[in-house]
């Protein structure tokens, strides 16, 4: 489909950049970059299983998957996972881990960047179907269904081969920790080594 300029509306027509066929403004080189979308899954335990829900929309209506979705602009993808969590099975969950990153590839629409994390529910919280689900269930990790999404399939793989993990407090702090901090503590810096080379 041929799209136009967002600087001057032009008609884009198409160019090799760097080996891809992208669509370009002969006005002001204007680049349509292709670029992946972001998604965030939870393999969320609770009473020894793992959370999934059964699908009430497509893709994959009526199938299971985990809580997830697309990673808005302005979130943390850790953020994202923990209110896609919220919106799909109504309940609070703390991250306690990152089980992977996976590339799904898409021909017809953007590729997507799934970023997995292993979570729990938090303390007297208790799962229930949100809008885009049609049940949310807890499942043995040798006994899970069908899943709908060949992604997911591999985080669960991925989940059951991979020891218990810990360090899911830094997960949500990432873009803070990103900031450089503004005056060095001088209590926690360690005493510097001067290195000739
Ligand atoms: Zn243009």
């Amino acid at each position: 489909m041929a799209h136009f300029c967002v600087n001057c509306g032009a008609p884009l027509v198409l160019q090799t950049i760097e080996g891809h066929a992208l669509e370009v403004c002969p006005k002001d080189g204007y680049v349509l970059w292709r670029d992946p979308k972001v998604a965030a899954a939870v393999v969320v335990e609770a009473d020894g299983g793992i959370v999934l829900g059964r699908r009430a929309i497509e893709p994959g209506y009526g199938l299971w998957c985990l809580p997830g979705g697309f990673v808005d602009d302005d979130e943390d993808p850790a953020a994202a996972a923990v209110r896609e969590c919220r919106e799909e099975i109504n309940a609070q969950v703390v991250l306690t881990g990152l089980l992977g990153v996976y590339h799904i590839a898409k021909t017809t629409a953007s590729s997507i960047i799934g970023i997995a994390y292993r979570g729990r529910l938090v303390d007297g919280e208790s799962i229930s179907a949100g809008p885009e689900m049609l049940e949310v269930a807890v499942f043995s990790p040798d006994e899970l269904p069908q899943v709908a999404f060949p992604s997911h399939q591999a985080v669960l793989s991925a989940y059951v081969r991979s020891p218990a993990q810990q360090g899911g407090a830094e997960l949500l702090n990432a873009g803070a920790a990103a900031q450089p901090a503004s005056q060095p503590s001088p209590v926690r810096e360690a005493p510097r080594r001067q290195h000739k080379r």
